[in-house]
């Protein structure tokens, strides 16, 4: 990955760069900051600039050996590390069995989260950990010669996985590392992270990308449609892979088809189908209540654009017309704002582990009320 691929972020590009072509290549740095924001993009771009054999002020070349190499993760001096868990019947828990599904799952872009690593390797619900197993091989790995001459580098995600004793091991390579180390630690919660460690790390911190900035990213490079695009980028917060996920997953029918029941439910306070209809809200998983409610705020902004007359902008498939044109006339500016506030933090709660049945049930009284308001 190039400098250039990476989205937003271009200051911190240039002072990691200018580090680099000076010389001045700490040996052990913390990419901090939250997730989807680009941390990992970043010290990929990083790594590949450091190994490049023809870099400019500007970028890497994208065309040496050593970064063709990179085009498939397959660079020898490059060794990943990342948290995972003991497969039944492993005797040595270290990263090894799953190095391909990394490989495999940073093909496909770096902006991911633990969704979607957990889904990768089937971990779904297991502890995922560094051990210490772990950190003796990462200190063999790194205590070797290089395979090329120049860096060795170790790209290590989620150092908050490291419990103490894990950490422990790491603590004298961080301090005395081996000639021509560099360790690169991609973290999403600097205040998860162990103290020995955060004290002994150069940390850049990384802010989260602006709404436009990936809003144009989610157009451009991700091709979604440019009104999803700024919902989207809206609604979460910048979080590119919180966006790719729901893309993933998105099936706008059944969203819709829930959303018009439900919005018949709720005016008619008929709360046996409100009951029945937050069993559907809840079973597809977390990820899927939150597409639905980003779905249903989408259809609220789309009913008040249609009421102010601005047909022309209104995006919504036939179906979704025929139910916006009847149910438009109960959103008005009364209780727009407030709709799409009470969708929002629902968004939010379901997002921190609230209550999936408790958060519908709640939102549907509140809709209640907000619907039978009358200006
Ligand atoms: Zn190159």
């Amino acid at each position: 990955m190039r400098f250039a691929e990476v989205i937003g972020h271009n200051e911190i590009g240039v002072r990691l760069r200018a580090g680099a072509q000076s010389g001045r290549v700490a040996h052990a740095q913390l990419f901090d900051g939250p997730e989807g924001s680009g941390t990992m993009a970043l010290a990929l771009a990083y790594a590949q600039y450091l190994h490049c054999t023809d870099s400019s002020e500007l970028d890497s070349c994208g065309i040496c050996s050593s970064c063709k190499s990179y085009q498939t993760l397959q660079h020898p001096d490059l060794h990943w590390s990342f948290p995972f868990f003991k497969k039944e019947g492993s005797e040595q828990s270290t990263s090894q069995p799953f190095q391909a599904a990394w490989r495999e799952r940073m093909l496909k872009g770096p902006y991911f989260g633990q969704e979607e690593w957990l889904q990768a390797i089937g971990a779904d619900k297991k502890q995922l950990f560094i051990s210490v197993n772990e950190a003796l091989e990462i200190n063999r790995k790194l205590g070797l010669k290089s395979f090329q001459g120049g860096w060795k580098i170790l790209i290590l995600w989620l150092p908050e996985a490291m419990r103490v004793d894990t950490a422990n091991k790491m603590l004298k390579l961080i301090e005395e590392p081996t000639k021509g180390t560099v360790m690169l630690f991609v973290s999403e919660h600097f205040d998860q992270l162990l103290a020995t460690i955060r004290s002994r790390v150069q940390t850049i911190r990384i802010p989260r990308l602006s709404d436009l900035e990936a809003q144009e990213a989610l157009s451009t490079h991700f091709s979604l449609e440019p009104e999803l695009a700024e919902q989207w980028a809206h609604v979460f917060e910048g979080n590119l892979a919180a966006a790719l996920r729901l893309r993933e997953t998105s099936d706008g029918g059944s969203d819709h088809a829930l959303f018009a029941q439900w919005m018949r439910a709720c005016f008619a306070k008929d709360s046996p189908t409100i009951l029945q209809l937050s069993e559907e809200f809840t079973k597809p998983g977390r990820e899927a209540m939150k597409q639905f409610l980003a779905y249903s705020m989408h259809m609220v902004r789309q009913c008040i654009v249609g009421n102010y007359g601005a047909q022309e902008l209104v995006r919504l498939t036939q179906e979704e017309q025929e139910f916006a044109q009847k149910f438009a006339p109960f959103i008005h500016h009364g209780n727009v704002l407030k709709l799409h506030e009470l969708l929002e933090k629902a968004h939010g709660d379901i997002a921190g582990n609230v209550n999936g049945r408790l958060v519908f049930l709640d939102l549907s009284v509140q809709v209640n009320i907000l619907l039978r308001a009358t200006t």
